[in-house]
C-alpha cells in the first residue's frame, strides 16, 4: 500500500482576477452611465526594455477592455528628467486621467523617486507615493500597491477572517513586502517581516499560518519550512531554463515562484501556483485602483468590488 500524499488546495488567482475584472468592468459601465465619468489610466514608459514594452501593451489592452480610457506615453531612452516631470505634471492636471502609472525601471539617468513623488497621490494607482505609503501605515484611505492588495484579496477569499493569525512575509521591498505587512497588520494578523539578514529563516517560516514569499529567488522556500496546513502566497516570478534540455538550448524558459511548489503542495493547506496565482491579480487590482481613483475624484462612493 502506498501512503497517500496530501495536496494543498490551490488558490486560483487567475479565476479570482477574472471575476474582479468583471466586477470592475460592470462598475465602470455604471459610473459612465450614471455619472458620465469614464475612468482614465495613463501609462508612461521610457526606453525600449522589451519586458516593460510587453507589460505596458498588456495594461493598455486590459484597460480598454474594462471600458476605461487608456493613454500610453512612449518616450525615448534619451528623455531627460525635466521632460518626464513635465509630462507627469500635465497628466496630474488632466481631469480625464484618474490614474498615472510610470513603468519601472526608469533609465539610470532619471531619479525614480523624484518622478514617483511628482505623481498626484490621488492618481497614484501603483500606490508607490510616500503619501500613500503613509496613509496605509496610519490606516487612512489611499491607493494601495496592486500586488499586495491582490494577495490580501486572495487570502480573505480563502480564509475569511484573518485576525489573530501569524503571518510571516519574506521580503521587505516597498512595493510588496512592506505594504503586505501593513495590510495584514490592519487585518489584525501578528506580522513578522523577514529579509536577507533574518536568522534561521526556515524556523521562522514554520511559525506562519500565512506565509508570503516575495524574495525573487527561485524555489528558495522549501517544503519543510512550511507549517502543515499553512496558507502559502507565492509572489515570486522567476524564469528558469526549460526542463527539456532541447528547449532550454533554444533559450526557452519556465516560470517558477519563490516557493518550491512540488514540495510545498504536499505540506501546505492552501497555496497559490506560479503562474496563475498572484500574478493575474496585479493588473486586476490596477484596474480596481483606477476605478476607485475616478470615483473619489468625483466625490462618488465606489461600488463594492467584493465577490
Ligand atoms: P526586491 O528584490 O525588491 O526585494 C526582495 C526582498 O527579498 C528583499 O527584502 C530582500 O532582503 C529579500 N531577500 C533576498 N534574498 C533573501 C534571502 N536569501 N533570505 C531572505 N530574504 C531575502 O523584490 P520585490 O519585492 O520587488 O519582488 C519579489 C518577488 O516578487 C520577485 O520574484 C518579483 O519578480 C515578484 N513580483 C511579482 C509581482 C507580481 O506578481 N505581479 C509584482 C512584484 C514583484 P533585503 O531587503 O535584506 O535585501
Amino acid at each position: 500500500m502506498t501512503a497517500e500524499t496530501a495536496r494543498a488546495t490551490l488558490i486560483d488567482g487567475k479565476a479570482f482576477a477574472a471575476g474582479l475584472v468583471d466586477r470592475v468592468t460592470a462598475a465602470t459601465a455604471r459610473l459612465i452611465a450614471d455619472r458620465g465619468i469614464k475612468p482614465g489610466l495613463a501609462v508612461v514608459i521610457v526606453g525600449e526594455d522589451p519586458a516593460s514594452q510587453v507589460y505596458v501593451r498588456n495594461k493598455g489592452e486590459r484597460t480598454l477592455a474594462a471600458g476605461m480610457r487608456s493613454d500610453t506615453h512612449r518616450l525615448p531612452d534619451s528623455t531627460d528628467q525635466e521632460t518626464l516631470l513635465a509630462l507627469v505634471a500635465a497628466l496630474n492636471a488632466d481631469s480625464g486621467i484618474h490614474g498615472i502609472l510610470v513603468q519601472l525601471p526608469l533609465p539610470a539617468h532619471i531619479d525614480t523617486s523624484a518622478v514617483l513623488g511628482a505623481i498626484d497621490p490621488d492618481k497614484d494607482v501603483d500606490g508607490f507615493h510616500v503619501v500613500n505609503a503613509g496613509r496605509l501605515a496610519v490606516g487612512l484611505p489611499g491607493l494601495v500597491p496592486c500586488t499586495p492588495l491582490g494577495c490580501l484579496m486572495l487570502l480573505k477569499a480563502a480564509l475569511g477572517d484573518l485576525s489573530g493569525l501569524n503571518a510571516v512575509i519574506v521580503g521587505r521591498s516597498n512595493i510588496v513586502g512592506k505594504p503586505m505587512a501593513q495590510l495584514l497588520l490592519a487585518e489584525s494578523c501578528t506580522v513578522t517581516i523577514a529579509h536577507s539578514r533574518t536568522r534561521d529563516l526556515p524556523a521562522l517560516c514554520r511559525t506562519a499560518d500565512i506565509l508570503v514569499a516575495a524574495v525573487g529567488r527561485p524555489e528558495m522556500i522549501r517544503g519543510d519550512w512550511i507549517r502543515p496546513g499553512a496558507t502559502v502566497i507565492d509572489v515570486g516570478i522567476n524564469r528558469l531554463p526549460s526542463r527539456d534540455p532541447a528547449r532550454a538550448a533554444e533559450g526557452k524558459t519556465r516560470l517558477v515562484g519563490d516557493v518550491a511548489f512540488d514540495e510545498a503542495v504536499t505540506v501546505a493547506g492552501r497555496i497559490t501556483p506560479v503562474p496563475g496565482g498572484v500574478g493575474p491579480m496585479t493588473i486586476a487590482c490596477l484596474l480596481a485602483n483606477t476605478y476607485t481613483a475616478a470615483c473619489r475624484a468625483a466625490g462618488v462612493t465606489p461600488d463594492s468590488l467584493d465577490a
